[in-house]
């Protein structure tokens, strides 16, 4: 495992569809510096973990915080990146102001959300303008660009197996199920039979939560890091003894379903969909390891 991505805080100045951790303006769940200290010193432990990545929700919401977290991490040897999508980007003047301190911590990569779930023009707008600035302060800048849904596919497109969603198509999971399924076409649940996204056998980053979860795929855990010491976790994993991991490896959403015997529907957009809607019924059997329950839009 080389990464670990603080989802600083589940809270968001906006409420997108596609957002698969169901961040809005009044979700809860903000990492304490105390908090995320701690797993940056399991991080070290681990041995392996070269890149550090603060994401949320949004975490220049929570900007002095992020930025201390961001030191904490340097000083530590890490290489660090932070996604945003640039909400606060209104003049070039100002832009700098925010930017500079994180250019003098040596952030090595800044990631923008720029789509048409975040911007109305993708040609001008916060996303663009904040790249512009960035890229003149010499900081690694990307832009994060998701397709809204006209058509599916099981190709990853985008996406290599195991590594961060910078592009490609919807996922649809998280808010998406509930918000962008209409009219797609389906296919026979029984056609999924791998998860194409995730490498769930050996996983080279998780995301890690405030509540102490450490999600192999959102809303999927690996274990709590509250409860059990990070770097113990990560060398213990064993995705064959992972009640939900082992079906999705052998035999992808299409087995977790039959194992479980889970009542469900014919047909699914995609292998995400079918996972998460039998993930959601399997939520109370297996509350340790599919959570929290905001990310599958429940109290
Ligand atoms: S939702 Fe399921 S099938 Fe999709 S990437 Fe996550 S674990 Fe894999």
């Amino acid at each position: 495992m080389t990464g670990l991505h603080f989802l600083l805080t589940y809270m968001c100045n906006f409420e997108c569809d596609h957002c698969f951790v169901y961040s809005s303006p009044h979700a809860q769940g903000t990492f304490t510096l105390d908090q995320i200290r701690k797993l940056l010193d399991e991080a070290a432990k681990i041995g392996t973990i070269e890149w550090i990545y603060f994401e949320g929700g949004e975490p220049f919401l929570f900007y002095p915080i992020m930025l201390e977290a961001i030191r904490m991490a340097r000083n530590m040897g890490f290489q660090v990146g932070v996604v945003t999508n640039a909400y606060f980007a209104t003049a070039d003047k100002d832009n700098e102001i925010w930017l500079k301190p994180l250019c003098e911590l040596g952030i090595a990569d800044l990631r923008i959300s720029n789509d048409l779930y975040h911007y109305e023009d993708e040609t001008e707008n916060p996303a663009i303008r904040l790249r512009g600035v960035a890229l003149k302060l010499n900081m690694p800048a990307e832009e994060i660009h998701i397709e809204k849904p006209l058509f599916t596919s099981d190709v990853n497109e985008g996406q290599n197996k195991g590594e961060s969603v910078i592009g490609g198509s919807t996922k649809f999971r998280g808010r998406a199920v509930e918000k962008l399924l209409a009219d797609l076409p389906q296919r026979c649940w029984e056609d999924f039979t791998e998860c194409p996204y995730e490498d769930l056998k050996s996983p080279k980053r998780v995301h890690l939560d405030p509540y102490g979860n450490v999600h192999l795929c959102q809303g999927l855990s690996m274990g709590n890091s509250w409860r059990e010491p990070l770097s113990e976790m990560v060398k213990n994993y064993d995705a064959s003894s992972h009640p939900i991991c082992s079906p999705l490896v052998r035999g992808g959403p299409a087995l977790l379903a039959r194992e479980y015997q889970v009542k469900h529907e014919d047909k699914y957009v995609d292998a995400c969909h079918l996972c998460y809607m039998i993930r959601l019924k399997l939520l109370d059997r297996f509350p340790q390891y599919l959570t929290p329950r905001q990310i599958y839009g429940l109290a």
